[in-house]
């Protein structure tokens, strides 16, 4: 990376006394006393900062009982389950409002598999048990979703989680796609993903073990049949064109928030290179972005993937509940260290990622050092 492409700035700890409230493409953080003191001393204190708000967070976590580090999250999935029977019947209902209210709950449930349910799995957040963790990562991300395990986690927990922000690896450049303008890609780009999902899983097979790949191709199998077998055998749907058609639209339903989170929580922060990447709790409090609660996002997606996303990229084990749990003592050690605590809402960020697509999901980033924390 060539110098004068860098976009050069300083943090101390002890400065930008306020939380930064992310409005739009971040502004770099502003040069102050201690730029002439990098090195050594502030990543000391990093590394005393992150125990010590790992400390705060892990007596929130022991004082929790089962049912707050796991059962809520489970009774949400578990609830989700029972739903599926009703939402199928719901289908076969010659009301038209019956039949949509059908397609709102199965949409709704496989949100909540597919992205609370995979995205939990993939951390090993829904359970303490290695091989309980393994089932529910193979049933939510294959089965469910149509993409292999190892490579969701592979991309997601170790790279995107692992190098936040560090273009090139955890970039959530993934999400970019230059070719289209700005409408098609908000607008119209989301209503793809349920055939490009298991379309890009399929490719990117040939990069697996035969095991993996054949397993891979039974489970999507199941997933995908048992879906549309449900649809002929229960809904009653005599047309495969309408069943299909129906799988569609079901596995759609929240497309577009799904994308849109996908690139409002990081894109437009401060991107950090290889070489010069922050430690931890710099990364990801300059680097993570929340969004406000919304009851329906919180039930399909998780509190970890919408309001409290700062706090999973910290704590990436608790589960959706505990992150909601310990977002307070997470804020409040972050602005008390004078660190950024990025929020901003929903309409805010589709209007920046509108008026700004080009510089946001076009261009490369600029990179942003924080020097004397790298
Ligand atoms: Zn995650």
């Amino acid at each position: 990376m060539e110098p004068e492409e860098r976009r050069r700035v300083s943090e101390s700890l002890s400065s930008n006394q306020q939380t930064m409230k992310e409005t739009g493409t971040p502004e770099s953080p502003t040069c102050n006393d201690s730029c002439s003191d990098p090195g050594h001393a502030g990543v000391r204190k990093e590394g005393m900062l992150m125990g010590e708000l790992e400390a705060l967070v892990q007596e929130v976590v022991k004082k929790s009982s089962w049912w707050e580090r796991h059962g809520l999250d489970w009774f949400i999935l578990v609830l989700n389950f029972l739903a599926l029977p009703l939402g199928f019947l719901c289908l076969g209902s010659q009301s038209t409002l019956i039949f949509v209210l059908g397609i709102i709950i199965l949409g709704v449930v496989h949100h909540t598999f597919t992205v609370k349910g995979s995205h939990l799995a993939s951390h090993g957040a829904l359970s303490n048990s290695k091989h309980w963790s393994r089932f529910w990562v193979l049933f939510f991300v294959e089965v469910c979703t149509s993409f292999t395990a190892e490579q969701a986690t592979d991309g997601h927990v170790k790279l995107h989680h692992g190098y936040t922000n560090v273009v090139g690896l955890g970039d959530s450049s993934t999400w970019k796609l230059p070719l289209l303008n700005r409408y098609v890609y908000m607008f119209f780009a989301p209503l793809m993903i349920p055939i490009i999902t298991p379309l890009v899983a399929l490719g990117l097979l040939k990069n697996v073990e035969p095991r993996i790949a054949i397993r891979t191709l039974c489970l999507m199998s199941l997933g995908l049949l048992s879906h549309y077998w449900l649809l002929i055998k229960v809904s009653g749907f005599q047309s495969p064109v309408f069943a299909l058609l129906c799988m569609f639209i079901t596995r759609g339903l929240l497309a577009h928030p799904y994308l849109h989170v996908n690139i409002f929580q990081h894109i437009g922060l401060p991107m950090f290179s290889l070489d010069k990447k922050p430690r931890r709790i710099h990364m990801m409090s300059f680097g993570v972005l929340n969004l406000p609660r919304n009851p329906i996002l919180d039930w399909t997606f998780g509190h970890s993937l919408i309001s409290c996303h700062v706090e999973h990229h910290l704590f990436p084990r608790l589960s959706d509940n505990m992150c909601l749990k310990v977002k307070p003592v997470v804020s409040q050690f972050l602005q008390k260290n004078h660190l950024p605590y990025n929020e901003d809402s929903y309409l805010s960020r589709f209007g920046l990622f509108l008026s700004k697509y080009e510089e946001l999901m076009v261009h490369a980033p600029p990179i942003t050092d924080l020097v004397g924390l790298q």
